[in-house]
C-alpha cells in the first residue's frame, strides 16, 4: 500500500532523512521506533506533505501514485491520515464546524455531494462515544484548554471519520496516561481492517502492548536499520536503543 523508497530530506541545511526504504502492506500495522531525533517526526510529515521539508531524492508511493507530487489537501483526499504528535489549539475555529469542513473537503474533492447535518451529526456522535469523548467537548474550539489525552483521542476521532487508507500516528501515547492509552489504542484497533494500514511511531515500547503491529522498524540517523515482527519492540525496551545510535552512520 505504501512504498517509500530512497527518501533523502533536509530541513534547513540539515540532511534529516538519509535514503529511508519502507514498505507497508494493505492491512498491515507497521511501528517504527527510535530514539529522539532520529527523523521519526520528520518522516510523518513528510509523508503529509507538511512545508519547509526539500526532498532530494526518493518517492512515496501510495498504491503506487508518488504522493511527493500532490498537494498536502490532494494527500488527504486520497486517503492519508496523520495523528500530530502535538496537536495544535485553533482559537476562534468550534471543532464541530471544523470536523464537518474536514468531511466535506474530502467529499469534494472525490467529487461526492456535502454530509448533511442530521448525518454528520449521526457520524460524529457515534465516533464520539466510541472513543469516550465528552459531548460536551465538541463545543468548544479546536483542542482549546483540552488535556493532553483529549487532544490526542480528538485527532483519533478525526481519523474515524475521515476514514482514511494510511495512517501515520506520530507518538500518540506521549502525555497519555493508562485509561487514555487503552482507548485511544481500542479506537484504532477498531479501524484496522483490510484496505486499511498503519504506520505507528513510538520512541516507548508500551503504546505497542495495546496496539501490536505486525512488523517493527527501528529508526536511526534517517533510516531504517532494523526490521523484525512484534517481539523486535521488547528486545529494545530490553537493550535500549544503544546498539542503534551509530549504526547508520
Ligand atoms: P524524532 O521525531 O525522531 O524525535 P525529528 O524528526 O523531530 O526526530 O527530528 C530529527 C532531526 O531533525 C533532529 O535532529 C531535529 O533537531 C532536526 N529538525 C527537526 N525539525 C527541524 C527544523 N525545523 N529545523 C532544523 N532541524 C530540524
Ligand atoms: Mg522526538
Ligand atoms: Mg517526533
Amino acid at each position: 500500500m505504501l512504498e517509500i523508497k530512497n527518501l533523502v530530506v533536509k530541513i534547513e541545511d540539515n540532511q534529516i532523512l538519509n535514503g529511508l526504504n519502507l514498505t507497508v502492506n494493505d492491512g498491515e500495522v507497521a511501528a517504527i521506533m527510535g530514539p529522539n531525533g532520529s527523523g521519526k517526526s520528520t518522516l510523518s510529515y513528510v509523508i503529509a506533505g507538511k512545508e519547509d521539508y526539500e526532498v532530494l531524492d526518493g518517492e512515496i508511493l501510495l498504491d503506487g501514485v508518488n504522493v511527493l507530487e500532490m498537494a498536502p489537501d490532494e494527500r488527504a483526499a486520497a486517503g492519508l491520515f496523520l495523528a500530530f504528535q502535538y496537536p495544535l489549539e485553533i482559537a476562534g475555529v468550534g471543532t464541530m464546524t471544523f470536523l464537518k469542513a474536514c468531511i466535506n473537503a474530502q467529499r469534494r474533492a472525490r467529487e461526492e455531494g456535502e454530509i448533511s447535518t442530521p448525518d454528520f451529526i449521526r457520524k460524529v456522535n457515534a465516533a464520539a462515544d466510541k472513543l469516550e469523548i465528552n459531548k460536551e467537548m465538541l463545543k468548544r474550539a479546536l483542542n482549546v484548554g483540552f488535556s493532553g489525552g483529549e487532544k490526542k483521542r480528538m485527532e483519533i476521532l478525526q481519523m474515524a471519520l475521515l476514514e482514511p487508507k494510511f495512517c501515520v500516528l506520530d507518538e500518540t501515547d506521549s502525555g497519555l496516561d493508562i485509561d487514555a492509552l487503552r482507548i485511544v489504542s481500542e479506537g484504532v484497533n477498531a479501524l484496522r481492517e483490510k484496505g486499511r494500514s498503519f504506520l505507528v511511531i513510538t520512541h516507548y515500547q508500551r503504546l505497542l502492548n495495546h496496539i501490536v503491529p505486525d512488523t517493527v522498524h527501528v529508526m536511526s540517523k534517517g533510516q531504517i536499520v532494523k526490521t523484525g515482527g512484534k517481539e523486535l519492540a521488547l528486545e529494545l525496551e530490553q537493550s535500549g536503543y544503544a546498539d542503534y545510535r551509530s549504526e547508520a552512520a
